[in-house]
């Protein structure tokens, strides 16, 4: 049996018809930059995340960066951030010159640990960006209290995140501005690459439809100094096809995830795998699976290759260990549970399509690495 990481094909498979319609509509229209497509999936975005305005951008990393742009950040200001995620989420702040302050993540769920924040805060503090990694918020009415009290803008990191909730309320609705992602591998997955923002600022969102055409409001009349970085048609009109099924590919995914749970449970694996933690304020919408692997992750992981399952590590290196952030001055032991989540984390097959069977397989093949000997017969 194979189990790839990410299995894309069948989904697009079953919307084909409707997908080469909406490219159809595009070629008729010649609106390859935003246009009707762009401006309908906005609105659609809008309603879905539960804010005033969506705003589509040419990736989740331009969507970071212009959410910087918005709040004018700059050199000598810091953003205080986890260290635990994709790279645009620091790249966005070290690219304006501003410096990325870390705060260590919390064991269970992998998100920044709020209670350190506080203690970061400077009068050079511009903003606070929280991940909601893996497609799980972030402690938001936490920190959001935090904030506040310091007056201090939030930026959520919200592209694995579209459409998980804290205590109802959607990512991206949580903060002054959420940023998020359509690459393929996003719940929300284009054919390409593009993103998006959210805000419920009037002003605010209309300097971010400025930053995204060169700061210009009027054209050739430039306020500020933005960015090329434009959602293209296309990329509106497949989103716009796949957007109503989003909810119930996310149910799949945490469906997939509760059965994980019982196969685990069953073959006793407690010390062995660790679970990815719920938190019961949220939605979780699982983008990824991600368990802890306390010991032998690297050759279980070599283990599970050979045997036709894909998995991943996100991430192998915490970002204030990354070589071109080295200037910002963070060392080895610095941020130790990001550090052993990098060593011990590994995302196993999640997508919605994976099968029972597929998933039965994966755990067999895990229960068999760790020999088996620990099955939980009471569980059956
Ligand atoms: C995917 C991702 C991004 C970047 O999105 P792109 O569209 O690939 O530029 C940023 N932050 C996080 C946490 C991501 O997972």
């Amino acid at each position: 049996m194979r189990v790839p990481l990410l299995d894309i094909t069948e989904q697009n498979a079953a919307l084909r018809p409707e997908i080469e319609a909406a490219l159809g509509r595009v070629l008729d229209t010649n609106a390859f930059i935003l246009g009707g497509e762009v401006a309908e999936l906005e609105n659609e975005l809008a309603s879905y995340c539960g804010v005033k305005h969506a705003i589509g951008c040419a990736s989740g990393s331009d969507a970071l960066l212009l959410a910087m742009l918005a709040f004018d950040i700059g050199p000598a200001d810091e953003v205080i951030t986890t260290p635990y995620s994709f790279f645009a989420t620091v790249s966005a702040i070290t690219r304006l010159g501003a410096k990325p302050i870390f705060v260590d993540i919390e064991p269970d769920t992998y998100n920044l640990d709020v209670s350190q924040i506080e203690a970061k805060i400077t009068d050079r503090t511009k903003a606070i960006q929280p991940v909601h990694l893996f497609g799980q918020c972030a402690d938001m009415t936490r920190l959001n209290a935090i904030a506040d009290a310091h007056g201090i803008p939030v930026i959520e990191d919200a592209a694995q995140a579209i459409g998980s909730e804290e205590n109802g309320i959607r990512a991206g609705a949580l903060s002054a501005i959420g940023c998020f992602s359509f690459y393929p591998s996003k719940n929300l997955g284009g054919m390409g690459d593009g993103g998006f923002i959210t805000t419920n600022d009037d002003e605010i969102a209309e300097k971010l439809r400025a930053l995204r055409v060169h700061g210009s409001k009027e054209r050739y009349y430039h306020k500020w100094v933005g960015l090329n970085s434009r959602l293209d048609g296309f990329q509106g009109a497949v989103l716009r096809v796949k957007l109503p099924h989003l909810d119930e590919w996310s149910d799949r995914r945490k469906a997939n995830a509760d059965r994980y749970r019982e196969l685990f449970d069953r073959a006793g694996l407690v010390e062995q795998i660790i679970l990815p933690f719920e938190r019961e304020e949220c939605r979780h919408i699982y983008n990824q699976f991600v368990v802890r692997v306390p010991s032998r992750r690297d050759i279980l992981r070599s283990h599970l290759t050979e045997k036709g399952i894909g998995t991943d590590i996100y991430y192998p290196v915490p970002l204030h260990l990354q070589e071109c952030f080295a200037f910002v001055g963070y060392a080895e032991g610095d941020l130790p549970e990001s550090e052993r989540a990098a060593r011990e984390t590994l995302a196993l097959p999640i997508y919605p399509e994976l099968t029972a069977e597929q998933q039965s397989y994966v755990v067999d093949c895990i229960e068999e690495f760790f020999g088996g000997a620990t099955r939980n017969t009471n569980a059956d």
